[in-house]
């Protein structure tokens, strides 16, 4: 694939609408762009960038009006984030809020909050008014490299990898976004950024929390990813799998079987016959986007269902299955969480 680097904001659009990515500026960084409501386009995100595991993306909006589409707003913090959004959209603010199922789990990596702001950027403004959708764009370099702050450093980072790269220059603050919560009249700043602790404080109580502690899910702290309650165990092919006495199992397949698992759930007279009580295929074709895309819809499904165990079969590791296979580790049985490295 060839990298172009030009000005033409008609086919960003075009390609955000065919589900491609494209390298946009923002005030912030440059970023890497999906429609955030395509989680097939948002696994492409996670595939070009090479990252290693999924980490929650932030949801860009192209007007206020996206805001009660995207997130569930309680009654107690309407007013403070419409103060927030009143005096700070479109801007270097990302509001961590309750998530709209209309956003795919892809985005949220499973979470139950969705971030979201509105860039101030004209040519990002532009583009995201003519698509008419949210964008789903984290910093748009290779996992563990430094954000990009021109066209020019995007090129170095992603060539090959995607086709257009929109060019408008150096980046404003060349810092990402302040990221906070808000419940109530308290915000909380997950991240600092170029709204600081002082102009927000204009507007509520403010509570820091440490970026280095964020990460790791302690009582009371935001949980940086969704992990099944369900213990879960990783293994390489179901069909060499068999549950324990009463134990009620279901499996989360890779490897595409005919009708085979259908049968045994079907034969509920003897328990000790059934094999799996549910399935979900992650992909019938074996595509590393697509299992991305229902990886976490499917975990939160099985999850649900109050069994013993998942079995999750392993995926292949290459591309896009590294990151697949870092959350179902995470996700398995004795997994210890361990502080995650920053990108
Ligand atoms: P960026 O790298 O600038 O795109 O920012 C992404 C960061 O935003 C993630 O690493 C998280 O720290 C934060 N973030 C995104 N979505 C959420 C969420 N739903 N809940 C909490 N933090 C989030
Ligand atoms: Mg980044």
């Amino acid at each position: 694939m060839k990298t172009v680097i030009s000005t033409d904001r008609a086919a960003a659009v075009e390609l955000l609408r065919k589900g491609e990515i494209v390298g946009l500026p923002t005030e912030t960084v440059y970023g890497l762009a999906a429609d955030a409501l395509n989680p097939i386009a948002v696994a492409k995100i996670f595939e070009a960038k090479e990252r290693p595991r999924f980490d929650p993306l932030i949801v860009h909006l192209p007007n206020e009006e996206w805001l009660e589409r995207v997130a569930k707003i309680d009654n107690r913090s309407h007013a403070p984030i419409n103060k927030l959004v009143t005096r700070f959209w479109p801007g270097p603010l990302t509001l961590v809020l309750d998530r709209r199922s209309i956003v795919p789990e892809i985005v949220t990596a499973g979470l139950d909050t969705v971030a979201v702001r509105m860039s101030s950027h004209p040519v990002f403004a532009e583009i995201i008014s003519e698509l008419g959708k949210p964008i789903a764009a984290p910093s748009a370099n290779r996992f563990g490299r430094i954000s990009p702050t021109t066209a020019q450093h995007v090129l170095a980072e992603l060539n090959g990898r995607i086709e257009l790269i929109i060019d408008a220059g150096r980046t404003q603050h060349g810092l990402e976004s302040t990221i906070v919560r808000v419940r109530g009249n308290s915000i909380q700043i997950l991240r600092r950024g170029p709204i600081t602790a002082e102009q927000l404080s204009e507007f509520a109580k403010i509570n820091i929390v440490a970026a280095s502690t964020q990460k790791i899910s302690a009582p009371g702290q935001l949980p940086s990813h969704y992990a099944p309650k369900t213990p879960l165990d990783l293994i390489d092919d179901a069909k060499s799998f068999s549950p324990k006495n009463d134990q009620r199992v279901g499996l989360l397949a890779w490897h595409p079987r005919k009708g085979d698992l259908q049968i045994a759930q079907r034969r509920t007279g003897d328990r000790r016959s059934l094999q799996f009580l549910a399935v979900r295929n992650l992909s019938e074709q074996q595509d590393l986007r697509e299992a991305a895309a229902n990886l976490f819809r499917y975990l939160r499904e099985l999850d649900a269902l109050g069994l013993d165990l998942i079995v999750a079969e392993r995926v292949p590791s290459q591309g896009l299955g590294a990151a697949i296979l870092d959350r179902l580790e995470r996700a398995s049985h004795g997994y210890s969480v361990a502080p995650e490295m920053p990108e």
